[in-house]
């Protein structure tokens, strides 16, 4: 029966018809057949029509069959390779596996055109093209591995972008680390200076130190979370006026790059005018230093290791209190922020009270009082 003419109906239903894989060895590239057996192969080489179709396409005395071979051999390869690269990229896989997944399609350039005996032979080809890294599995002999280089431009330009991009990273990381050895540095200084300064000075006689000194006499600083609330902004605004100034005309030699200096003239100008009341002064702190945190988060680096170095003996009050006020007092958008911080820390701690007091009356065993 004559073979059905590529195109046709008849051509089409037989190729739905074939269904399954054929042996490899048996199959006639030149005619695209498969053979069931080797009889079968040996009877469809020696057929007529087989010679007739391999004398139209190597030439009459089978001159150009290198070339043929060649062709083929180029197409198996350009298979191969794209179904690696398509499949797994860059990454490293046994050659076999490619070759079952490139064997599954039943039309597949078969490899007994080529001009490779077996794949072992093929993998150290392409290894010697460089198209691939071939690797010998050191446990199990004959088992070797692939992984395609991709040597396109766009994977070239995208290398070279990464590679950008890494040293870019370097160079950031490399010029944080100078600012802070920087800050590091400067302020080892700031406390230097000033350890000299007030030895210069004399026993306690530093402005700083004096100014935050407590008299025996005054009364004690009432420090709690009582109903005493203080009223909103207008206060700290002019505590604020007040303390820029006095940062101005006292600064010392250090003021200028050191925070801490600000914070040891602010504190008592923001704890003097308000004796008696000296709650206030607290509440106010507490929302400035809440303030400073989204403000100048980089304040607290140097004026918490300052301020530890010199306010060690001179109040008990927290380092961070320090700190805190002078952020406060340096940065512009605060007296806006500071009420708003303000008015939650009051609200927070109005709850706290309410929540404090209500445990109270549990434990002296009193009956609930309803909520309103
Ligand atoms: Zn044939």
């Amino acid at each position: 029966m004559p073979k059905a003419e590529a195109g046709t109906a008849k051509h089409f239903a037989n190729q739905q018809k074939a269904k399954g894989l054929t042996r490899l060895r048996f199959y006639c590239q030149v005619c695209e057949k498969p053979c069931r057996d080797e009889n079968g192969y040996k009877c469809h080489i020696e057929s007529e029509s087989h010679m007739r179709r391999l004398q139209a396409i190597t030439g009459s005395k089978g001159e150009l069959a290198g070339k043929v071979i060649d062709g083929f051999s180029q197409q198996f390869q350009d298979a191969f390779v794209s179904l690696l690269s398509r499949r797994y990229g860059t990454r490293r896989i046994k050659a076999n596996t490619v070759y079952n997944e490139y064997i599954q399609e039943r039309h597949h350039l078969h490899m007994n055109a080529t001009r490779w005996l077996s794949l072992t032979e093929f993998c150290k080809h392409l290894g010697r093209e460089g198209i691939v890294k071939v690797e010998e599995d050191e446990q199990i002999p004959g088992t070797w591995f692939l992984s395609w280089v991709d040597n396109s431009p766009g994977a070239l330009a995208r290398q070279d972008a990464l590679m950008k991009l890494e040293r870019a990273k370097l160079d950031d990381e490399s010029r944080q680390r100078r600012f802070l050895e920087e800050q590091i540095r400067k302020a080892h200084e700031a406390a230097e200076g000033n350890s000299q300064g007030t030895s210069a000075a004399g026993a306690g006689a530093g402005p700083q130190e004096s100014m935050l000194m407590r008299d025996e006499n005054a009364k004690p600083i009432k420090i709690g979370f009582g109903t005493k609330l203080k009223p909103p902004s207008p206060p700290d605004d002019k505590e604020r006026d007040n303390a820029a100034p006095a940062v101005a005309a006292n600064g010392d030699a250090s003021s200028s790059s050191n925070p801490l200096s600000a914070s040891a003239l602010v504190l008592p100008s923001a704890d003097a005018p308000s004796a008696p009341g000296s709650g206030l002064g607290f509440k106010l702190g507490m929302g400035l230093r809440a303030a400073s945190k989204s403000t100048a988060p980089a304040a607290g680096f140097n004026a918490l290791k300052a301020a530890s170095s010199k306010h060690s003996a001179a109040a008990p009050l927290p380092t961070s209190f320090g700190a805190s006020a002078s952020a406060g007092a340096t940065s512009t958008k605060a007296p806006q922020r500071a009420s708003i911080v303000d008015q939650i820390i009051m609200d927070e701690m109005e709850k706290k009270r309410r929540k404090e007091e209500r445990e109270r009356e549990r434990d002296r065993g009193q009956p609930k009082r309803m909520r309103l």
